[in-house]
């Protein structure tokens, strides 16, 4: 019997171990999960931190790109009238499910055999939106994925495509191959995640082609508890 891509059926007990591309967006230090946990940029809740001092010290070169990021004017790809319920969702969708999101991302790009794709492509996660669910956590579905060339995202967004070179110089500078770009759209909204990923050779995630049904379960049921699976020396963990 194949081995489960992630902690599918029961939650983890491990916790997370090596998500080594959760970086300080202004000293550069590693997030180690059995320390304590990074803080999130209230603003884009994109943007992480070890300390409150390094949020305090970055706003003023973060400013911009955090104020278009939440922004929901900025967001809309059309035009119509801006749902200001499902711009705030999505933002909250996608800090809720960001090791999900980044490990789909990770598999769907195929980065660790081919780790020249961070640059070529990226990951339209493509989602409908059911403002009645009572558990926030389900408002969101998985209606499609797709995987897009990232000109796609940084084409007709310059303060995007420089952020995201500015995270791929520093990813790149650290050893890793550069910065994964995930996209979260719903309708006319979408929110751009992107991911600084190690070299292959640190990174132990197992390959796996089922991240879309994962992907689906974990959102559909509205878990937010995914850690994904590695084949260690020491054997099988989750993180
Ligand atoms: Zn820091
Ligand atoms: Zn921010």
């Amino acid at each position: 019997m194949a081995p489960a891509a992630a902690n599918y059926y029961s939650p983890s007990q491990h916790g997370a171990k090596q998500r080594g591309y959760r970086v300080c967006d202004q000293c550069g230090a590693v997030e180690q999960p059995t320390v304590s946990r990074f803080r999130l940029c209230g603003g884009c809740m994109t943007t992480q931190y070890c300390s409150q001092d390094c949020q305090k010290m970055h706003w003023a070169s973060h400013k911009a790109i955090c104020q278009h990021t939440s922004s929901a004017k900025q967001q809309v790809v059309g035009s119509g009238a801006v749902d200001e319920g499902l711009v705030k969702g999505l933002r909250k969708f996608t800090s809720a499910h960001a090791t999900l999101l980044g490990w789909a991302g990770f598999q769907a790009l195929q980065l660790k055999r081919l780790p020249a794709n961070v640059r070529q492509n990226a990951l339209l996660v493509e989602l409908s939106y059911r403002p009645s669910a009572s558990d926030p956590n389900r408002r969101f579905s998985v209606k499609g994925t797709h995987i897009v060339p990232r000109t796609y995202v940084t084409d007709n967004d310059p303060l995007v495509a420089d952020d995201i070179r500015r995270r791929e110089d520093r990813c790149r500078k650290s050893g890793g191959i550069g910065t994964a770009v995930i996209l979260v759209q719903c309708g006319e909204i979408s929110q751009v995640m992107p991911v600084e990923v190690d070299s292959p050779n640190r990174i132990s995630w197992d390959s796996r082609d089922d991240w879309d049904d994962v992907l689906r379960h974990f959102v559909e049921s509205g878990r937010t508890d995914f850690a994904p699976i590695s084949t260690t020396a020491r054997g099988i963990v989750y993180g």
